[in-house]
């Protein structure tokens, strides 16, 4: 089903997990456990996984297969699908294959240039037919009408290409304009922020669903690594707890759950938000303890505030 279907009577909070494509197939083996194992009780199980695609479709086989692989664990699939830097066929063939796997799920995403061609002076000799998310929102819904609910990236911090935050909302609101159902969000360490930014984005008449991307620090050098990326804020708390920490990868993977853990929480709290993306980074280790720390069952787990905003979603009426 439909991830907007799946949220219409729930009442307790959700969660998905984000995978991307191992490259070989016995490291497609190994995942397909890991998924079996986190979707099993007595761990919660996922509304939905995410498979993340290569930029330029440089993953399209290995993404597609691994959603298949998914489906048939019976686990709802969420297929990532980048449309710059790639033939438009692509675009059709992924769509066309999820159909036929019965995946109605597609976070649609403008995608990143391979890095040879981010300072590239020539001019790019064939044009992308889409240019931004926006355009292949449009393109899935003016041609598959409702069969997918379609997701888009929001930024807490605004994109690095942005000019500012007003115009990275701005583009926000097209993108659900144009007929995406519900927001995951990029990763984010300040809580308070992110929170003011939903506040934000309800107030310039967003009202998808926003469910919120959590990344559990693992070691250090991959969490400055990304902070630098997506330049987001790192609040100074957490600054000073991790440095003293930081050769330790035990000491800081343990700090990166605990964290994750108060920030589910907290977020969940604010009664803002329906349910957590977890950003996996394909390991297990870190998201089982978050999972065990909250005690989660369906119904053990804090009930979440029915906004008129989810129900608004036209296609949840
Ligand atoms: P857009 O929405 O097109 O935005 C990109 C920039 O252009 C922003 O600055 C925006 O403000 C601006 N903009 C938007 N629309 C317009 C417009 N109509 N006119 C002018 N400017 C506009 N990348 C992958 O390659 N594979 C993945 O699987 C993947 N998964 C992701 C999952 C999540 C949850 C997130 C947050 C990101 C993911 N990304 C992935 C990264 C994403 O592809 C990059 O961040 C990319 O640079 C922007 O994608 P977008 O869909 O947000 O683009």
């Amino acid at each position: 089903p439909q991830l907007t279907s799946l949220l219409r009577d729930r009442i307790t909070p959700f969660h998905t997990f984000e995978f991307f494509p191992p490259r070989t197939e016995a490291g497609l083996v190994n995942l397909l456990d890991r998924i079996q194992r986190l979707a099993s009780a007595p761990l919660p199980s996922p509304l939905a996984v995410s498979v993340t695609w290569g930029a330029g479709g440089s993953t399209a086989d290995k993404s597609l297969e691994l959603a298949e692989q998914v489906v048939k664990l019976g686990l709802e699939v969420i297929l990532h699908l980048t449309c710059t830097n790639m033939p438009k066929e692509k675009v059709d063939q992924a769509l066309e294959r999820c159909k036929s796997l019965g995946v109605r799920n597609i976070l649609a995403l403008r995608g990143d240039a391979p890095r040879s061609e981010e300072y590239s002076t020539e001019p790019n000799p064939q044009p992308d037919y889409f240019q931004h998310a926006d355009d292949l929102v449009r393109y899935i819904r003016n041609n598959y009408n409702d069969y997918f609910c379609i997701g888009v990236a929001g930024y807490p911090t605004p994109h690095p290409d942005s000019e500012s935050s007003d115009k990275d909302l701005e583009y926000l609101k097209i993108k659900c304009d144009a007929g995406a159902d519900f927001i995951i969000t990029q990763l984010f360490y300040d809580v308070e922020g992110f929170l003011d930014w939903v506040r934000i984005c309800r107030e310039k008449g967003i009202t998808q669903p926003i469910i919120p991307g959590i990344m559990p620090i693992q070691n250090f050098a991959s969490f400055r690594r990304l902070v630098n990326l997506t330049k987001c804020p790192v609040p100074e708390a957490i600054s000073s707890d991790l440095i003293p920490i930081s050769s330790d990868d035990s000491a800081v993977k343990r700090y990166g759950a605990e964290l994750a853990t108060k920030m589910v929480k907290q977020v969940l709290e604010s009664k803002l938000v329906p349910g957590i993306h977890f950003c996996t980074l394909n390991l297990e280790k870190s998201v089982r303890t978050i999972l065990e720390n909250l005690k989660w069952t369906s119904t053990s787990a804090p009930s979440i505030e029915k906004s008129p905003l989810v129900r608004h979603n036209r296609l949840i009426e």
